[in-house]
């Protein structure tokens, strides 16, 4: 069994809701379980700025399946969930990213691990903190705790908005940014 940590994102619709269908749907995959989830984080968007704020969380994922396999599965939940809400276009519904997949550090046309906004940004780092503050994040070399702890202000604020939409939750343990 590989550890994962996989970051999920929405900002259209029931987010909360659309957080937890993902969750499930991972957690039904083959050989593969959900083991912990973080707390649900509110995120203004980055980038492209004229859309709805996003929620977010970070789960623990166990896997038998390689980066690649794990991959094709997100991205079919990914357009399954988009698809029942008869989405065309716009703000996603779902996002579905693998932060970290054991020690792998591989960089492809479509597969980068560790995921390459993950040192970057609030809204993956302050729940992997949350619930993996001491794991060694391949090629950076450092954990999530120490990345956080250098993160820039461009990298955003990630609010604590929510209990983790899992029943296994351990105590919530926030380390949202303050400044
Ligand atoms: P983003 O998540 O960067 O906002 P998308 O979700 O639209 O953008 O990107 C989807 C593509 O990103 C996928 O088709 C996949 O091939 C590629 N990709 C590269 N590395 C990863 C990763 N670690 N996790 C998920 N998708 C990845
Ligand atoms: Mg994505």
């Amino acid at each position: 069994m590989t550890r994962t940590w996989i970051g999920l994102g929405s900002n259209q619709g029931d987010r909360a809701g659309q957080i937890a269908t993902a969750l499930r749907e991972v957690d039904a995959l083959e050989r593969s379980r959900v083991v912990r989830v973080s707390s649900l984080y509110e995120t203004a968007p980055i980038g492209k700025t004229d859309q709805p704020f996003f929620l977010n969380a970070v789960a623990e994922v166990e896997t038998d399946k390689d980066p690649r396999g794990l991959l094709r599965d997100l991205l079919a939940i990914e357009q399954r969930m988009g698809r029942s809400r008869g989405v065309r276009w716009g703000p996603r519904t779902i996002d579905l990213d693998i932060l970290i997949f054991g020690d792998v550090a591989e960089v492809s046309d479509d597969l980068t691990i560790p995921h390459p906004r993950l040192a970057e940004r609030a809204f993956v780092l302050v729940p992997l903190v949350e619930i993996a503050p001491d794991v060694l994040v391949p090629s950076e070399e450092r954990t999530p705790a120490q990345l956080l702890e250098t993160l820039s202000r461009e990298a955003g604020d990630a609010v604590r908005a929510g209990d983790a939409p899992w029943p296994d939750r351990r105590e919530a343990t926030c380390r949202g940014r303050t400044t």
